[in-house]
């Protein structure tokens, strides 16, 4: 992004990821989102005298496929510390997380920095670590009670802190970055990206130099952005304060921001600790973390095809344009539902316009996503090809199409019980053809003295008299063997 400033903004994320398990990262407990307040919740995760943790594999197997798809290293031995801190939602007064030995380090992260180029942006990535989540506090915003309520469910959820780089430059591509790492977790399948549910949270450290600067400024912390607009939003905020701060001589405090959506404005929440003041020391109760090089290969063998990948080859296999083929790869499953169809019809322009068009209008409509589409794709598929072939129209397919996605029947049936095949055949519409003629003798005319343009209204009147089932490509010959004849 091209910007006026003299300064240039300094950005490296810190993304908290829930993992996707169904029990807690160190006992049985249950993760769903949503269960009555405290009822998730056993000696483990509250960290009660005597109770021990023992790590969940599913949770490790995760965090190993995140590593592999953006290229870092899994570290063959990790530790587990326990992070000091006193927080009414954090009944064990630690949090069990990873410091000095992270379970991942290196790896970068990829996308395209606008849909319509291919200008593609590079963020390197510091580590991956495992950590537990904290429980949650609900303030009570009523001025006559001020009490605050605490819902330990989260208390132990699995978490991946995925930090960044501080190679981010623009608000923009700290949103697309973000972007990009929900679309990969997403088609990693171990993180179900809902960020209103807080599956996917994300913390800025945000800093700003003179354009051309390789000295780094004092940062802020900025917290509480729960969407990517949120992102962008809070980023340009505050570096927009930051960069006033500094025109007008005064420091940068190093301190925690809180975004505030409803104000779009940041504000102070209490300075920065520093790494020393949490404690950490390595968790008496969990062996460090073994990873054979066997798991790490049959992970890898487990991979599926990541976004920008699968985007890369849908536009070289099917011949669409890059623009298409990423909206197409926005999710795993759009991309499956496209692929499945263009199985059945092979043109993947025609399949990818119908797709972008008037399957994503309707699924925005029902608010519904791709797999809860009644639609089949080999059913697409087929009306597509009812259309190729011309046995019906390309008008009488929006309609056929509505009742399928109405009634989840095949084109086939609906076009058989609703007559909706288009008519090809000469005599018929040769009867269409005639009357139209015979009833308007002035435009015969007009076409005869030289005006050939009449011919698309002769064409009109046979559609509307068929109720649009006739073929006008048919018609326009018959209509141009009569009128060219005498
Ligand atoms: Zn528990």
């Amino acid at each position: 992004m091209k910007s006026d400033s003299p300064y240039e903004p300094v950005i490296g994320l810190e993304v908290h990821a829930q993992l996707a398990t169904r029990s807690k990262i160190f006992c049985g407990c249950s993760t769903t989102f949503g269960a009555d307040p405290n009822s998730h919740a056993c000696p483990v995760c509250l960290g009660l005298p005597g109770a021990l943790p023992v790590l969940n594999r599913e949770a490790v197997e995760f965090a190993i496929r995140l590593i592999l798809a953006v290229g870092g290293q899994v570290s063959e031995r990790s530790v587990f510390a326990r992070k000091n801190y006193f927080y009414p939602d954090l009944p064990k007064g630690y949090q069990i997380s990873q410091f000095d030995v992270p379970i991942g380090q290196g790896g970068s992260v990829e996308f395209v920095c606008d849909l319509h180029s291919a200008h593609k942006v590079q963020v390197g990535l510091i580590r991956i670590h495992l950590e537990e989540d904290a429980g949650k506090s609900l303030h009570n915003e009523d001025p006559a009670d001020d009490s605050t309520l605490v819902d330990v469910n989260r208390c132990g959820v699995p978490l991946l802190e995925i930090v960044s780089k501080p190679e981010i430059r623009s608000p923009r591509d700290a949103s697309l970055y973000l972007q990009q790492m929900h679309q990969i977790l997403q088609y990693l399948g171990i993180c179900t990206g809902n960020m209103e549910e807080g599956a996917l949270r994300c913390d800025a450290n945000v800093s700003i130099r003179p354009a051309g600067s390789t000295v780094l400024g004092t940062r802020t912390e900025l917290k509480n952005m729960n969407s990517f607009r949120a992102v962008e939003r809070a980023l340009s905020v505050e570096i927009g304060r930051q960069t006033e701060l500094v025109r007008d001589g005064q420091l940068i405090r190093q301190e925690t921001m809180l975004w505030d959506e409803k104000s779009q404005t940041v504000h102070p929440m209490r300075s920065k600790e520093e790494s020393s003041d949490y404690r950490y020391f390595p968790d008496p109760d969990l062996l460090p973390l073994q990873i054979s090089s066997s798991w790490v290969d049959s992970v890898r063998a487990s991979l599926p095809e990541l976004p920008m990948a699968r985007a890369a080859r849908l536009a070289a296999q099917y011949g669409i344009p890059d623009y298409d083929a990423s909206v197409l790869t926005e999710t795993r499953e759009l991309a499956d539902y496209y692929e499945q169809t263009v199985a059945v019809f092979t043109d993947g322009k025609k399949a990818s316009n119908w797709i972008m068009t008037e399957v994503l209008r309707i699924l925005k409509e029902k608010s519904i996503g791709i797999s809860s589409f009644p639609v089949r794709p080999e059913h697409l598929g087929q009306l597509l090809a009812t259309v190729s072939d011309g046995t019906i129209s390309g008008t009488a397919a929006k309609t056929v199409f509505e009742q399928m996605v109405v009634t989840g029947k095949s084109p086939k049936d609906i076009v058989t019980e609703g007559g909706f095949a288009q008519i090809s055949d000469g005599t018929m519409l040769g009867h269409l053809v005639d009357r139209v003629l015979d009833e308007n003798q002035d435009q015969v005319a007009t076409y005869r003295s030289g005006n050939q343009r009449v011919l698309a209204f002769f064409v009109g009147q046979v559609m509307k008299n068929s109720k649009g089932k006739a073929n006008p490509q048919r018609i326009s010959e018959l209509l141009k063997e009569r009128l060219d004849r005498s």
